[in-house]
This record gives C-alpha cells, structure tokens and sequence, in this order.
C-alpha cells in the first residue's frame, strides 16, 4: 500500500518535470551572459521545438499588445532568464519583460526571428516563396 502511494508520487513528479529543462544548461548560462554562439543555438533550437514552439507564438502575439514606448528597464539578463523559465513551462513573461524583448534589438532578434519564421512556416505557408 505505502509502495504504491510512492510510486504514485514518484510517477507524478517525473511528469511536472519531463517538459522542462530540455535546453542545456551551458546554453541557459551563455544565452543570459550573450554569447553569440549560445544565442544562435537557441534561434534553431527555437524554430524547431515542438516544445517551445506555442509559447513562442503566444508571447509573439502577445507583444503587439504592449506599449513599446517605454524604455527597456532592465537588463537582457533578467529578461532572458524569464523567458527560459516561460520556456520551461513558467507564467507569461510581464509587461516590462515583454517591452524590454521589444524595444531590444538584442533580445528581439534572439526571440522574435525564431518566432517570425515559425510564423511564417506554421500559419501562413501561402507567404514562403514567390507567391504574392
Ligand atoms: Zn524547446
Ligand atoms: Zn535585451
């Protein structure tokens, strides 16, 4: 009976987990310290996760509902790792986070050109190519 309940609780933390984490660790501290290298891992890495992908365009929608007038009050690295936890599976980035990644030129072509071409590729495959 006790083995079982255990088990029950074992199973259930292997599931909050499982989505999360499954950006290494190294490029979560190289994308916050801007390392180019570490940046143009996660720009794949964003356009082809199936995991990151519906946050990604969420947040993306989301933008064009902020004012972009104010300035970015914080800086790229509190920003970044509020967006890797939103990744992980953590509450939507607030508004300052979101007006710092769009008034950032940094930070929006880290975020939002992955973002753009997931776009473009999932929703609107009328647009690739020549077609007018
Ligand atoms: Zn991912
Ligand atoms: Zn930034």
């Amino acid at each position: 009976m006790k083995s079982k309940r255990e088990h029950q609780i074992v199973a259930g933390l292997r599931q909050q987990v499982a989505p999360a984490l499954h950006i290494p660790d190294m490029v979560r501290v190289g994308v916050i310290a801007s390392t180019e290298e570490h940046e143009l891992w996660l720009q794949a890495h964003l356009m082809s996760c199936e995991g990151c992908r519906a946050p990604l365009v969420s947040l993306m929608l989301k933008r064009t509902a902020v004012d972009v007038h104010r300035p970015p009050e914080m800086p790229c690295a509190r920003a970044r790792d509020v967006l890797f936890r939103y990744f992980e599976g953590g509450p939507l980035p607030d508004e300052a986070v979101l007006a710092h990644i769009t008034a950032c030129d940094l930070c929006d072509d880290l975020f939002f050109e992955p973002a753009q071409a997931v776009i473009l590729k999932e929703y609107e495959p009328d647009h690739l190519g020549e077609v007018d």
